[in-house]
């Protein structure tokens, strides 16, 4: 399957749902625990459906480091998808800490990047590097923001006062979609409640209030000890991601990475030379690292090796949101409800 059918596959599975979700004139059928918990979710503040996809998205991650890494049908997913979309890639780095082990993503990004170094090895990789799966967390959140949807609707149609007179209030982006829909949304009270309180918002909830929630991690220049050079150079696009990233692009300079080394999107791109040997030594290096984790290991990691799952994510997806292999089939990482509904807005 190429990138195009991919997409077209993810495509039809997001529309089929946000179809009959549109089309939908009876009452919804999201169940009572679910409007129960979305209820209590509109009692903070903040997008109460931002804050409920952030809490399945990092239960997602934390259970496949935790439970499924050696599963066998988890990890033929993975490798089809040639890893996770770059927001979730970078992911890692915090689920991985929740578990209390990066063992576990050391093993799920080896078994990724070794992929890619035998198709590079063999004149392969521009094949390989062509997703055969969308990024896995993305179509489990697609499914949950399209439930939680369906539940906001279900919700305001029973009481309308949940869009203005709770502490919680819908992003730009989630109000959008659910004025896009049948629910029969008006937005101008929301606009107005909005814009009364913006004044006493910080930067970041501005942000998060016009482009939805902040992933998760972001590899911000200097905090990851391997950067791209021509991912640094790569101008902002308009989305959450970049919106995000934003600031992080200015102190660049004054933060360089310890190694900068091409991604391989970049690599790819430029049509380089491949740089064979510098991906086998970083899969020698993960390798490494694995092994270290068994009890009987004596002797002592290098600076490299040590670094090496970090630096792989960096290989893999890039430090900003561009050429991995998800992003360069679509400009948006997460749900297609951006796409659909909200135009990409730039906030700065
Ligand atoms: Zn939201
Ligand atoms: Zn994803
Ligand atoms: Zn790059």
């Amino acid at each position: 399957m190429g990138a195009d059918a991919v997409r077209t596959t993810r495509w039809l599975v997001l529309l089929d749902r946000i179809q009959r979700w549109r089309g939908e004139s009876a009452p919804a059928r999201s169940d009572r625990y679910l409007l129960a918990t979305l209820e209590e979710a509109f009692a903070e503040p903040g997008c109460p459906l931002c804050r409920l996809l952030a809490h399945k998205e990092r239960r997602s991650l934390e259970a496949l480091l935790w439970e499924q890494v050696n599963d066998p049908l988890t990890a033929e997913r993975i490798a089809r998808a040639r890893g996770f979309c770059w927001e979730h890639t970078w992911a890692l780095v915090p689920a991985g800490a929740a578990v209390h082990s990066h063992l576990g993503v050391a093993i799920v990004v080896e078994r990724v990047l070794r992929q890619a170094f035998q198709a590079w090895s063999t004149g392969a990789l521009a094949r390989w590097w062509t997703p055969q799966e969308p990024c896995p967390i993305c179509v489990w959140l697609a499914d949950a923001e399209v439930t939680l949807l369906e539940a906001t609707a279900a919700l305001l149609r029973r009481d309308p006062t949940f869009l203005t007179a709770r502490p919680g209030l819908l992003c730009r982006p989630h109000a959008t979609a659910l004025a896009a829909s049948r629910a029969g949304v008006s937005l101008a009270e929301w606009e107005e409640r909005a814009a009364r309180e913006l004044p006493g918002w910080s930067y970041r909830e501005r942000l998060a209030h016009e482009v939805g929630r902040c992933p998760w991690f972001l590899p911000y220049p200097g905090v990851v000890p391997e950067t791209c050079p021509a991912c640094l150079a790569e101008p902002p696009r308009p989305g959450r991601l970049w919106a995000w990233l934003g600031e992080a692009f200015d102190r660049s300079a004054q933060m360089p990475a310890r190694w900068a080394v091409a991604c391989l999107g970049h690599a790819l791109a430029d049509g380089r030379s491949p740089a064979v040997d510098d991906l086998a030594a970083l899969v020698g290096d993960l390798a490494a690292f694995v092994r270290a984790a068994d009890y009987r290991f004596r002797g002592q990691l290098t600076e490299e090796q040590r670094a090496s799952w970090l630096r792989a994510l960096a290989r893999l997806v890039g430090t900003v949101p561009a050429v991995g292999v998800h992003e360069r089939v679509q400009t948006v990482a997460v749900l297609g409800f951006d796409r659909l509904a909200v135009d990409d807005r730039s906030v700065r």
